[in-house]
């Protein structure tokens, strides 16, 4: 029997397998389930076999500060609930952030199953750099704060991933050709399904590819780091000018690599150059 308190389970993002055991012993105990959309949990919980002797509750995103205390008070009351979503991971993009904080403040039990989640996946078969990323969520619809958003992403030195559905794809595209003029993309489809595609590239090849095959399904956009080569060479010049009068230059150039993480020869080829200026 499950103590009672909160249960974020993870469900699947297309392949029903992708489901823990663990996740389905919780679903299948749980006294309520906290779903997006009560028919959607009720289909999976049917086509995972799990028994749909419970109740459902929709639980969205706008409604979510008042709904979050109706539930922490049957939690209180002895209930186990199942936050889960449509698909994927709870909270990452869906709703149930306030209501964990709810039960954060109020001390009430909570955990969570981790499984499926769109933006992990899509980084893993990307071919981009993983060590760093960052994960803006859905793309605004509108030109201005589709290109706010770009702008204000572009510099930060990590891939960057986005959500994006099909219709706006190739709108969207446009402006990253614009805004991140020269990256590398890589464009995730239908993940886990059985037409999952992964195309990447530069802008221009994988527009190329959208724009002759319509895109369809569900979609993760990744924008490769910017280069690093272009901005150090820039950026590093009067650090390198400055360490090169204190210090020796393979101190210099040792310092500035380690501090910025650079190729040695690159660093050192500028700093024999500053020093014969
Ligand atoms: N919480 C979910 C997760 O863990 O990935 C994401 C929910 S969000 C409302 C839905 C968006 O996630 C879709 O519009 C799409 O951008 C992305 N997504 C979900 N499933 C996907 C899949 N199988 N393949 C590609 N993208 C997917």
């Amino acid at each position: 029997m499950l103590r009672n308190g909160l249960y974020i389970i993870a469900t699947p993002i297309g392949n029903l397998k992708d489901i823990s055991p663990r996740a389905a012993e919780i679903l299948s105990e749980a006294d309520i389930i906290a779903c997006e959309d009560t028919r959607v949990s009720k289909k999976l919980f049917s086509l995972l076999g799990i028994p749909l002797n419970k109740k459902f509750i929709k639980y969205e995103d706008h409604t979510e500060a008042a709904q979050a205390q109706n539930l922490i008070d049957s939690i209180n009351e002895g209930a186990a609930i199942a936050l889960i979503s449509d698909a994927g991971s709870p909270l990452i993009s869906d709703p149930g952030y306030k209501l964990v904080r709810k039960c954060r403040e109020q001390d009430v039990y909570v955990t969570a199953v981790p499984g499926a989640c769109a933006v992990i996946t899509a980084l893993q078969l990307s071919g981009l750099p993983t060590n760093r990323f960052m994960f803006a969520g859905f793309i605004p619809n509108k030109d201005k704060a589709r290109a706010d958003l770009f702008n204000e992403l572009k510099n930060i030195d990590t891939t960057l991933v986005f959500y994006e559905t099909a219709p706006r794809l190739l709108k969207t595209l446009e402006q990253v050709a614009l805004i991140f003029a020269g990256r590398e993309i890589s464009v995730a489809r239908e993940l886990t399904k059985m037409y999952e595609e992964v195309v990447g590239g530069d802008i221009a090849k994988v527009s190329e590819y959208f724009t002759n095959n319509e895109p369809r399904g569900e979609f993760v956009l990744m924008v490769a780091p910017p280069p690093a080569v272009e901005h150090t060479a820039v950026d590093i010049r009067p650090l390198l000018q400055k360490r090169l009068q204190e210090t020796s230059l393979k101190t210099a150039v040792k310092e500035i690599c380690t501090q910025y993480g650079l190729n040695k020869n690159e660093v050192y080829a500028l700093a024999l150059e500053l020093k014969d200026e």
